[in-house]
Protein backbone atom coordinates (compact mmCIF):
# COMPACT_ATOMS: atom_id res chain seq x y z
CA UNK A 1 0.00 0.00 0.00
CA UNK A 2 3.08 2.31 -0.02
CA UNK A 3 3.80 1.88 -3.57
CA UNK A 4 4.34 5.03 -5.14
CA UNK A 5 1.34 6.54 -7.45
CA UNK A 6 1.66 9.47 -9.91
CA UNK A 7 -1.12 11.83 -9.32
CA UNK A 8 -2.18 13.71 -12.59
CA UNK A 9 -4.43 16.84 -12.64
CA UNK A 10 -7.75 16.97 -14.84
CA UNK A 11 -5.95 17.89 -17.63
CA UNK A 12 -3.17 15.32 -17.17
CA UNK A 13 -0.20 17.42 -15.80
CA UNK A 14 2.01 15.39 -13.37
CA UNK A 15 1.01 16.87 -10.09
CA UNK A 16 2.67 15.05 -7.43
CA UNK A 17 3.02 11.55 -6.03
CA UNK A 18 1.22 9.69 -3.43
CA UNK A 19 0.83 6.27 -1.77
CA UNK A 20 -1.00 3.78 -2.86
CA UNK A 21 -3.44 4.27 0.16
CA UNK A 22 -4.37 7.45 -0.39
CA UNK A 23 -4.89 6.96 -4.20
CA UNK A 24 -7.36 4.19 -3.58
CA UNK A 25 -8.52 6.36 -0.94
CA UNK A 26 -9.16 8.97 -3.89
CA UNK A 27 -10.97 6.56 -6.34
CA UNK A 28 -13.44 5.54 -4.26
CA UNK A 29 -13.99 8.95 -3.13
CA UNK A 30 -14.99 9.51 -6.24
CA UNK A 31 -12.26 12.42 -6.49
CA UNK A 32 -9.74 10.65 -8.58
CA UNK A 33 -10.17 7.85 -11.77
CA UNK A 34 -7.67 5.13 -12.61
CA UNK A 35 -5.10 6.17 -15.29
CA UNK A 36 -3.22 3.35 -15.45
CA UNK A 37 -3.42 0.07 -13.68
CA UNK A 38 -0.25 -2.21 -14.14
CA UNK A 39 0.17 -3.68 -10.29
CA UNK A 40 -2.32 -6.56 -9.91
CA UNK A 41 -5.17 -6.40 -7.53
CA UNK A 42 -6.26 -5.55 -3.87
CA UNK A 43 -8.57 -7.48 -2.68
CA UNK A 44 -10.79 -7.52 0.16
CA UNK A 45 -13.46 -9.31 1.87
CA UNK A 46 -15.87 -7.90 -0.31
CA UNK A 47 -14.16 -6.54 -3.53
CA UNK A 48 -11.03 -6.74 -5.67
CA UNK A 49 -9.89 -2.85 -6.20
CA UNK A 50 -7.03 -2.59 -9.09
CA UNK A 51 -3.92 -1.21 -7.69
CA UNK A 52 -3.27 2.20 -9.46
CA UNK A 53 -0.03 3.29 -10.74
CA UNK A 54 -1.41 6.51 -12.35
CA UNK A 55 -4.63 7.87 -10.93
CA UNK A 56 -6.36 11.32 -12.25
CA UNK A 57 -7.46 13.98 -10.48
CA UNK A 58 -11.53 14.79 -11.58
CA UNK A 59 -11.33 18.80 -10.36
CA UNK A 60 -8.88 20.61 -11.51
CA UNK A 61 -6.32 21.52 -9.05
CA UNK A 62 -4.90 24.81 -8.87
CA UNK A 63 -1.78 26.27 -8.17
CA UNK A 64 1.63 28.06 -8.24
CA UNK A 65 4.08 27.11 -10.48
CA UNK A 66 6.31 24.62 -8.93
CA UNK A 67 10.07 25.48 -7.90
CA UNK A 68 12.76 22.87 -7.04
CA UNK A 69 13.45 23.39 -2.92
CA UNK A 70 17.26 24.42 -2.48
CA UNK A 71 18.50 20.94 -0.65
CA UNK A 72 21.63 19.67 -0.19
CA UNK A 73 20.56 16.62 -2.21
CA UNK A 74 18.84 18.80 -5.57
CA UNK A 75 22.07 20.80 -6.03
CA UNK A 76 24.42 17.51 -6.18
CA UNK A 77 21.20 16.77 -8.16
CA UNK A 78 21.48 19.73 -10.78
CA UNK A 79 24.98 19.29 -10.87
CA UNK A 80 24.55 15.91 -12.08
CA UNK A 81 26.90 14.66 -8.30
CA UNK A 82 30.39 16.38 -10.05
CA UNK A 83 32.57 18.99 -8.59
CA UNK A 84 31.86 22.01 -10.18
CA UNK A 85 35.25 23.24 -10.32
CA UNK A 86 37.45 20.13 -11.24
CA UNK A 87 35.08 17.89 -12.88
CA UNK A 88 35.14 15.05 -10.50
CA UNK A 89 32.53 12.59 -10.38
CA UNK A 90 31.56 12.11 -6.76
CA UNK A 91 29.56 10.37 -4.29
CA UNK A 92 31.36 12.75 -1.85
CA UNK A 93 30.40 16.14 -2.34
CA UNK A 94 30.27 19.22 -0.42
CA UNK A 95 27.86 22.53 -0.84
CA UNK A 96 30.06 25.47 -1.93
CA UNK A 97 29.09 29.14 -1.60
CA UNK A 98 30.28 30.57 -4.92
CA UNK A 99 30.64 34.11 -3.73
CA UNK A 100 31.36 32.86 0.47
CA UNK A 101 28.26 34.33 3.15
CA UNK A 102 30.71 36.19 4.58
CA UNK A 103 31.26 38.51 1.55
CA UNK A 104 27.70 38.75 1.04
CA UNK A 105 26.82 35.80 -0.60
CA UNK A 106 23.35 34.67 -0.51
CA UNK A 107 22.30 30.90 0.25
CA UNK A 108 20.61 31.00 -3.43
CA UNK A 109 20.62 28.77 -6.57
CA UNK A 110 22.71 31.14 -8.17
CA UNK A 111 25.09 31.12 -5.68
CA UNK A 112 25.70 27.02 -4.65
CA UNK A 113 27.25 24.43 -6.39
CA UNK A 114 28.67 21.06 -5.95
CA UNK A 115 32.47 20.75 -4.90
CA UNK A 116 34.36 17.91 -4.03
CA UNK A 117 36.06 18.73 -0.77
CA UNK A 118 39.29 19.34 -2.10
CA UNK A 119 38.55 21.68 -4.32
CA UNK A 120 36.17 23.48 -1.64
CA UNK A 121 38.84 23.64 0.90
CA UNK A 122 41.33 25.04 -1.81
CA UNK A 123 38.91 27.51 -2.48
CA UNK A 124 38.64 28.18 1.54
CA UNK A 125 36.56 31.49 2.33
CA UNK A 126 38.04 33.39 -1.20
CA UNK A 127 36.37 34.27 -4.41
CA UNK A 128 36.53 31.80 -7.15
CA UNK A 129 39.24 34.76 -8.63
CA UNK A 130 40.78 34.88 -5.61
CA UNK A 131 41.44 31.32 -5.78
CA UNK A 132 42.58 31.29 -9.17
CA UNK A 133 39.74 28.29 -9.78
CA UNK A 134 36.93 28.55 -12.56
CA UNK A 135 33.54 27.24 -12.54
CA UNK A 136 32.60 24.15 -15.04
CA UNK A 137 28.74 26.24 -15.54
CA UNK A 138 27.63 29.15 -13.89
CA UNK A 139 24.79 27.93 -11.40
CA UNK A 140 21.11 28.01 -12.27
CA UNK A 141 17.88 27.59 -10.94
CA UNK A 142 16.81 24.47 -11.68
CA UNK A 143 13.03 24.62 -13.99
CA UNK A 144 10.81 22.19 -11.71
CA UNK A 145 9.70 20.29 -14.73
CA UNK A 146 7.94 17.40 -14.52
CA UNK A 147 10.73 15.43 -15.53
CA UNK A 148 12.96 16.89 -13.26
CA UNK A 149 10.47 16.65 -10.47
CA UNK A 150 9.22 12.74 -11.03
CA UNK A 151 12.32 11.63 -13.41
CA UNK A 152 13.91 9.67 -10.01
CA UNK A 153 10.76 7.62 -9.61
CA UNK A 154 10.79 6.72 -13.75
CA UNK A 155 14.05 3.97 -13.41
CA UNK A 156 11.20 1.79 -10.94
CA UNK A 157 8.04 3.00 -12.74
CA UNK A 158 8.81 3.12 -16.45
CA UNK A 159 5.46 3.20 -17.33
CA UNK A 160 5.26 6.51 -15.84
CA UNK A 161 7.42 8.25 -18.80
CA UNK A 162 4.11 8.65 -21.13
CA UNK A 163 3.00 10.83 -18.29
CA UNK A 164 6.12 12.87 -17.62
CA UNK A 165 7.14 13.95 -20.78
CA UNK A 166 6.80 17.38 -22.04
CA UNK A 167 5.32 18.98 -18.89
ZN1 LIG B 1 36.86 19.37 -7.12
Amino acid sequence: MEAPVLVLNANFEPLNVCNTRRAVGLIMAGKADMVMNGRGYIHTVKLTIPRPSVIRLDQMVHRPRLRVKLTRREVFRRDNYTCQYCGRHSADLTVDHVLPKHLGGGHVWTNVVAACPSCNHHKGGRRVEEAHMSLLHPPREPSASAHYLFGRHLETNTEWGQFITGW
